[in-house]
């Protein structure tokens, strides 16, 4: 894959049997937006709202946010943008506010804290609203939910907020479109509890990260046990491949943002599996166009039908990297 081929980066993502694949771009910085746009991505599949968050000195306010999230929105006029709400603790904690526990990854992040602080989550649900006026192509994903009851919680709010900013934009002649919704699946409770995520939201991501480090109960920032943290798992490709095969049958949109998708042993792994939508960095977006272009689907199945029956990650890994240079 060393030589990528630069006239490949505007075309979209089409396998060498001619089925497309969907490319996103993981955004978070807005130094990352006019490249990426410039890069013929279809959309921004995952904005880290938490990152302006990150670079203040204390909580933005809800026209500042407005302000951050408008430019990335119109940037991306015609192309869908999905922002997360925030997504701290863990291993982003905010400098302004300190969180004490002895399992941050366990404990009070994502969407856990934003429900507990239920102004925060209000002020950034309004000032995504706000900026979508007019624009029309933000989406609003939820992290780290682990049941119903959070989404059930979640939409509420999220409805008070929608109302509260229509009935604003109507009293200046604007209409506000209703914003799709979507949860991440990282917290492998949600594997059990697909089907009644149906009649509420609008899509899932996948978030493989989060999902890798819960599943195989592995931090996965802790060096000491960066042997055990492995995407390639054979639980994890077998959780990945359930949640695809379930989406479908349920008949839920389902894209993957977590680095995973970025590589291209997991990109080719995961269109085998059914995913058509990847979400990614900047910099991974033309080396996997380039590797999508030249493999068919049905090679993608039979290393995925590979995988399904491995024992072990070193296996798969083995099996797929060889495929990977033998097509690069
Ligand atoms: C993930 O968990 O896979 C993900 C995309 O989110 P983050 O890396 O921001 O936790
Ligand atoms: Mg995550």
């Amino acid at each position: 894959l060393a030589k990528v081929v630069e006239e490949d980066v505007e075309k979209c993502a089409v396998t060498r049997n001619g089925e497309r694949v969907h490319i996103f771009l993981n955004a978070g910085l807005s130094a990352d937006t006019s490249i990426a746009v410039n890069r013929g991505v279809d959309g921004v599949g995952l904005y880290r709202t938490e990152v302006p968050f990150l670079l203040q000195r204390s909580f933005p306010s809800e026209e500042e946010q407005t302000q951050q999230y408008r430019a990335i929105l119109d940037t991306y006029q015609g192309k869908p943008v999905v922002m997360r709400t925030l997504d701290i603790g863990g291993d982003k904690p905010l400098p302004y506010l300190t969180i004490e526990e002895d399992n941050p990854f366990l404990g009070w992040r994502g969407i856990r804290f934003t429900l507990d602080h239920p102004e925060i989550f209000l002020i950034q649900v309004r000032a995504m609203l706000r900026a979508s006026i007019g624009i029309d192509n933000m989406d609003i994903l939820l992290p780290m939910i682990s049941g119903i009851a959070e989404l059930d919680e979640s939409l509420a709010l999220i409805e008070r907020a929608y109302i509260e900013v229509a009935k604003a934009a109507e009293a200046q002649g604007l209409t506000l479109r209703r914003p799709r919704v979507g949860i991440m699946i990282e917290v492998p409770s949600m594997l059990y509890q697909l089907s009644g995520l149906t009649s509420r939201v609008d899509f899932i991501s996948v978030g493989s990260n989060d999902l890798t480090q819960y599943l195989l109960a592995v931090d996965r920032n802790n060096s000491r046990v960066a042997g055990v943290y492995d995407a390639l798992h054979p639980a994890v490709i077998h959780a990945l491949k359930y949640i695809v095969d379930t989406s479908k049958h349920i008949g839920l949109p389902v894209s993957l943002c977590g680095e995973l998708a970025g590589d291209p042993v997991g990109a080719l792994l995961l269109v085998g599996m059914g995913y058509r939508s990847l979400s990614m960095n900047t910099r991974n977006v033309a080396k996997i166009k380039y590797m999508l272009r030249h493999v068919s689907i049905e090679e993608m199945e039979q290393l995925v039908d590979y995988a399904l029956t491995a024992t072990f990650a070193d296996e798969i890994r083995a099996k797929a990297t060889a495929f990977v240079d033998s097509h690069g």
